[in-house]
């Protein structure tokens, strides 16, 4: 379902993407894991269309669509989700407000019609209690002031409002505590599902005794070096990623 062929892509000037190959099926949990700086973060910056990215060569398919040929509206109604390292602060809008305008935006696109308030609150209090946020979160400005695992059961929530076709998540891990950790991968856990993929990039093992991946593949260079099931990333926690560094980090 997802198919990336041959991408190439460059950020002021320097190119971090060099020829990836990959592809996920439906159902399918992949994992990338790798050094820091083989390109991880850009390639997730790359599916999302921020700017400033520049794709020199080949294409990412969603369903047979070229996304890279979307803006990033139309991505997120084509059904793509991308939670990120570092998520958004919105200082001055309320979390349920920004919550009701992205999922009604989402429908807009796909030509359903707006949730109603009930609805709405019916549904984003279902998945916040399961996700144990407090009710009095979603009344503060989106991310300003969260914690970190605040802000990653925020996206995760998010996600579970949007019911998106392809997921990626970007370091999702990093500054979680075990707790906070063990609530974002039953939420994702929970999202699974045979017309779901998921695209979990980190740097650790850890996160991946939550998630257990289908298919574990190592990024080295702005490529895909390896390719293996979840006893890969085992692997990679005992030996580390010395043989995958860069040319300029060695
Ligand atoms: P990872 O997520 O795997 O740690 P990144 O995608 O964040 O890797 O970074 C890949 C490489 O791109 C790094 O060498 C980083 O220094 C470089 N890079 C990131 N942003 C820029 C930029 N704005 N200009 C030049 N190089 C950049
Ligand atoms: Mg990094
Ligand atoms: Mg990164």
């Amino acid at each position: 379902m997802l198919e990336i062929k041959n991408l190439v892509a460059e950020i002021d000037g320097k190119r971090i993407l060099n020829g990836l190959d990959l592809t996920v099926q439906d159902g399918e949990v992949a994992a990338i894991m790798g050094p820091n700086g083989s390109g991880k973060s850009t390639l997730s910056y790359v599916i999302a269309g921020k700017e400033d990215y520049e794709v020199l060569e080949g294409e990412v398919l969603l369903d047979g669509e070229n996304i890279l040929e979307m803006a990033p509206d139309e991505r997120a109604a084509a059904g793509l989700f991308l939670a990120f390292q570092y998520p958004l602060e919105i200082p001055g809008v309320a979390t349920m407000t920004f919550l009701k305008s992205a999922l009604n935006a989402q429908r807009k696109a796909r030509g359903e019609e707006e949730l109603s308030t009930p609805d709405f609150m019916r549904r984003v209090y279902g998945a916040a209690d399961k996700l144990e946020i407090e009710r009095e979160m979603l009344k503060r400005a989106l991310n300003v002031g969260f914690s970190g695992g605040e802000k990653k059961r925020m996206e995760i929530l998010q996600m579970a409002l949007l019911e998106p076709r392809f997921c990626v998540l970007d370091e999702t891990d990093s500054g979680l505590d075990i707790d906070a950790l063990r609530i974002v991968a039953e939420g994702v856990n929970a999202l699974r599902d045979p017309k779901r993929s998921f695209l979990v990039i980190t740097h650790y093992q850890r996160l991946l005794n939550h998630i257990v991946p289908d298919t574990v593949h190592v990024m080295s260079q702005g490529r895909i070096v390896r390719s293996g099931g979840k006893e890969l990333a085992l692997e990679l926690e005992a030996s580390g990623y010395a043989e995958y560094r860069s040319a300029e980090a060695a």
